[in-house]
């Protein structure tokens, strides 16, 4: 299984913007000018500016939408003008996602339900409208993006850290992670290709190669694996490469065709090991050897067989013309449909 499938982020991502410019010519223009200034101006729509918790939503940027009418777009205030402008933006796709039947459709044919290809979708989509891709042909190579290339791309455009993450992601040569770590390596966003997402806020001091870099100019190289589950470092040893962002690191981690080095075969993997969880839903503790789920990082409980997740619902069926709709189709916690209303 692969967890967050590139292509299919970045198909569902140029799918919206196809979507934006029919139902809002001119909007990506706009958009990319100002994105909250633009967005207050939709009907049907409100920004909300909301103090930054870092445990809430799920997201991969701190900010949160809630569908509803009208449906909010939540920013952090906190962050940035342009962290803010990519989180606006990054909620604008969870918006689309959820009200364009022919956007849901794509999520519901997904094994999880759509949930993590929705979020990456959401960051592909910002970072589209943020960072054209002449511009990030102009500064990564066909090898790949070196952690210098990515920072270099930040800096010649207006977009957040977080936009040239993404649009560097979108470049890596093998599965790995683009991640911004705080000056205490506590992670503000990564953006992940073929391996299961890092949890935002998630403490990656420990891992030494990050730590050299943290502790020092921000220049650091070598090999390392991250922290998934907190404080414990797992997953698979990747190579990876750091650099200084102003007051932040940004690194490169990939299993193997490191852009920086010009020989990098896999790193050999030892093969899996048993993980211990709790139950989230029974309270049952127990070891697994099944892969984690992507988004909460425990693997399915034998005793009820869920994982932490509570499950998203995304169809349901109208008590008047028994269709199953997508939710997007019922106005709350209507039993009939909108067609039915
Ligand atoms: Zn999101
Ligand atoms: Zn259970
Ligand atoms: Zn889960
Ligand atoms: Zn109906």
């Amino acid at each position: 299984m692969d967890y967050l499938r590139r292509a299919a982020a970045r198909t569902q991502a140029k799918a919206m913007l196809t979507v934006l410019q029919r139902d809002h010519p001119g909007a990506a223009q706009r958009l990319g000018d100002g994105a909250l200034d633009e967005l207050r101006q939709w009907p049907g729509l409100q920004v909300r500016d909301v103090p930054d918790d870092r445990s809430g939503g799920g997201c991969s940027v701190s900010g949160a939408y809630f569908a509803g009418t009208p449906a909010v777009l939540a920013v952090a205030t906190s962050a940035s003008l342009a962290r803010r402008e990519f989180t606006g933006l990054h909620e604008l796709g969870h918006h689309l996602q959820q009200t364009v039947v022919e956007l849901m459709d794509v999520l519901l044919a997904e094994p999880d339900g759509g949930a993590a290809l929705e979020d990456a979708a959401c960051d592909a989509f910002a970072a589209d409208i943020l960072l054209p891709d002449t511009l990030t042909d102009r500064h990564i190579t066909a090898a790949g993006p070196t952690a210098d290339a990515a920072v270099a791309l930040w800096r010649v455009s207006n977009a957040s850290r977080m936009a040239a993450c993404v649009k560097a992601s979108e470049r890596l040569p093998a599965p790995g992670h683009i991640l911004l770590l705080d000056r205490d390596g506590i992670l503000a966003f990564s953006a992940s290709h073929g391996l299961p997402p890092l949890r935002r806020g998630s403490d990656q001091s420990q891992v030494p190669v990050l730590r050299t870099a943290l502790s020092g100019q921000g220049h650091a190289e070598g090999r390392g694996r991250l922290a998934y589950r907190d404080g414990a470092v797992a997953g698979e040893e990747l190579y990876l490469q750091t650099a200084a962002m102003d007051g932040y690191v940004l690194a490169v981690a990939v299993t193997d065709l490191a852009p920086w080095r010009t020989f990098a075969p896999s790193v050999r993997y030892n093969g899996p090991v048993a993980a211990s969880y709790t139950c989230a839903h029974c309270g049952e503790d127990f070891t697994s050897f099944a892969r984690a789920c992507a988004r909460c990082e425990s693997a399915p409980c034998p005793d009820c067989d869920r994982c932490g997740c509570d499950r998203k619902v995304f169809e349901r069926q109208c008590t008047a013309c028994f269709v199953v709709h997508p939710a997007a189709m019922f106005d709350g916690a209507s039993s009939r449909c909108r067609d039915c209303d």
